[in-house]
């Protein structure tokens, strides 16, 4: 049978992979080129190639199936912590076009900069550009609250203008 892809061909045993975890539709093995020991793909084993096309129900499956794998990187290879990373997209730098989810092992001093990377990367963005981009991406409830935050409010009375009604008040 010919495989769309290297990860398909993966998924339908063709070539060789550690497999760790798998079961009915999902199958999660060792990344070839490792960012940490353990560095993990877990893979729906019919092929689609992104989060655009991935149904919910197949991506919740892969999300519960790299905790369970998380879970197990902290008891068998001592993780203190896990990255989870997914690219969707040639502009988001997936190189292998068959939806893949890293589950990525961290130790203290493993030495993967992420951090320091992410840092660098910050861009300097002005308040009223996220308030643009809060309402184009907001849901459709969200951008009924945005809409009445926005709404002027009712002035509030100052203390001075308190005590001129009650002076008011009290002459009439
Ligand atoms: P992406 O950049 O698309 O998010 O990640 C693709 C990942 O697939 C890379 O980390 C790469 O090392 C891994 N990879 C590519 N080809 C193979 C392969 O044939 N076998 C395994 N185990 N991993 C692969
Ligand atoms: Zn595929």
């Amino acid at each position: 049978m010919e495989q769309k892809c290297i990860f398909c061909a993966i998924a339908s045993r063709q070539i060789p992979a550690n497999v760790i975890y798998e079961d009915e539709k999902v199958l999660g093995f060792l990344d070839i080129n490792p960012l940490t020991e353990g560095h993990t793909l877990v893979i729906p084993k019919h092929h689609v190639e992104n989060v655009f096309d991935i149904s919910e129900e197949d991506l919740k499956h892969i999300s519960a199936v790299a905790q369970r794998i998380a879970d197990k990187m902290r008891e068998a290879i001592n993780a203190e912590g896990v990255d989870l990373f997914q690219a969707s997209g040639q502009a988001a730098d997936q190189q292998v076009p068959h939806f893949h989810l890293h589950v990525i092992p961290r130790k203290t001093g493993d030495q993967l900069s992420l951090h320091e990377w992410w840092v660098s990367q910050i861009k300097k963005v002005e308040p009223e550009k996220l308030n643009e981009l809060a309402r184009k991406l907001a849901t459709e409830e969200i951008k009924e609250v945005i809409k009445s935050e926005e709404k002027p409010k009712p002035k509030e009375r100052s203390k001075e203008d308190v005590y001129w009604i009650k002076r008011a008040t009290q002459l009439t």
